[in-house]
């Protein structure tokens, strides 16, 4: 009797572990939201159904499967059930309710920005794509009002911006009003430079408009009409930094050539070693396939002629500053970082249905190649498009390169996950981003 039940135990044990879902998302069995959905991410083994609060939903032919479940306030407790297993979630759903604050106003005042690529903004928020230029540590700001952790910035009459407290330091007095020096213009080969020398350094911005790139450099110690303006017009394809030494401004817009030979690409493989990016329906780690990918998309453009560098070649950790150091210091013109989308952004869309193919883009600069990049990639790796979407991911805000990540397919998603785990996937990808590069430098 006693061998019999040991028998039925282990019987019950093995049927449960072969044939059990497994979960990747969430992680937690209790936990605490303000999104408005919860999502649940696993796979299955032996093509059994899944319920998830007694609603049957969509099993991929590999298992996988991915379900949003719209959450209550309050406590909200989901049941997810297969034929031959059961688990639990509690998430407690929070009210997000953002209280806008008031401006405090104050006699102006003086403050130095401490640190080289501190963000000057359009709005008191340290969020999105509300950045109006990076300014260089040393710059005199006047600033007259304060919102929150920010300072507001006199730029001009009708022109203010916002920076963070801690980036700057506040000074006792005012300084003395800069003083215009000179401005130059010259062109160097495929570019097009013009410097601004002023006593001392200044708050400046850049736009993007339809014709030219014009920088601004504002001088509100003098007036609150006292700005300088650098217009160059803008190529077809370009890219555009500034460099400063003591109060001289550089500012340089390059034409891109379309010689293969003579334009260098990076290719950015996203997160690795102890950072795994997005884990799929089946398990798959995110890391992995960008790396796949990014080496393939290397050899093809390699294959092309161009110059190619890579941010990584293995499986290890790289900070995002180290990617973008990376790119600067090889002068690549073209970067691309390589990811598989997740959870989407957007919290009312249906994680089964989101999936496909997304570019992103952060500098007017890049828009064009992130336009012809999701149609290449889709048609050639044969996912679904999904558009492209401005974002403020760190390694392509600098405008030194035309900057792109290229989301290949959504590891959430079950149809998806049919695509990312072939063996061909990377190499189509590849082939789609080298083809889109080349149609987008002619
Ligand atoms: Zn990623």
């Amino acid at each position: 009797m006693k061998r019999l039940l040991i028998l039925i135990m282990s019987f019950f044990t093995l049927v449960s572990s072969t044939y059990a879902f497994e979960l990747f998302y969430p992680t937690e069995k209790n936990s605490i939201s303000s999104g408005e959905y919860a999502f649940f991410v696993g796979r299955t083994f032996g093509g059994e159904s899944i319920k998830i609060n007694d609603e049957s939903i969509y099993v991929a032919s590999n298992g996988a499967f991915a379900h949003s479940v719209k959450l209550r306030d309050g406590e909200n407790r989901i049941k997810i059930k297969s034929d031959y297993g059961i688990q639990f979630f509690k998430i407690y759903k929070t009210t997000n309710v953002q209280n806008e604050l008031p401006t405090e106003e104050f006699e102006p005042q003086h403050a130095i920005v401490n640190f080289d690529n501190t963000p000057l903004r359009s709005t008191p928020i340290d969020a999105g794509l509300n950045r109006m230029s990076h300014l260089f540590a040393g710059t005199n700001l006047l600033i007259n009002g304060s919102n929150g952790s920010f300072y507001r910035v006199l730029l001009s009459e009708n022109k203010v911006g916002w920076i963070a407290k801690e980036s700057v330091t506040l000074s006792e007095c005012l300084p003395l009003p800069a003083e215009f020096i000179t401005m130059d213009s010259t062109r160097f080969k495929n570019a097009m430079i013009q410097t601004i020398t002023m006593s001392q350094r200044l708050p400046y911005t850049i736009e993007d408009s339809d014709k030219e790139i014009i920088f601004r450099v504002y001088n509100p110690f003098l007036s609150t009409n006292s700005v300088y303006n650098l217009n160059i017009p803008k190529p077809e394809k370009y890219t555009y930094n500034v460099t400063v030494d003591k109060g001289k401004y550089t500012f340089k817009v390059k034409k891109l050539t379309e010689n293969e030979n003579d334009i260098t690409i990076a290719i950015d493989a996203g997160h690795g070693g102890s950072e795994r990016g997005a884990i799929g329906c089946l398990g798959t780690e995110e890391k992995t396939i960008n790396l796949k990918i990014a080496q393939e998309t290397a050899s093809e453009l390699a294959k092309k002629g161009f110059n190619v560098v890579m941010t990584r070649e293995c499986d290890g950790d790289l900070a995002l500053n180290d990617r973008v150091n990376i790119a600067k210091e090889k002068e690549a013109d073209i970067f691309i970082s390589i990811h598989l989308n997740s959870i989407p952004a957007n919290q009312q869309m249906d994680i089964h249905k989101t999936r496909g193919t997304e570019v992103y883009y952060f500098n007017d600069n890049a828009k064009r190649l992130a336009e012809t990049l999701e149609k290449t990639v889709s048609s050639s790796a044969g996912t679904k498009r999904n558009g492209i979407y401005p974002a403020s991911f760190a390694v392509i805000r600098p405008t030194d390169y035309i900057g792109v990540l290229v989301e290949a397919a959504y590891m959430t998603n079950p149809l998806d996950s049919t695509f990312y785990t072939t063996d061909k996937f990377a190499k189509n990808v590849a082939k789609g981003i080298s083809k889109g590069i080349c149609e987008f430098i002619k």
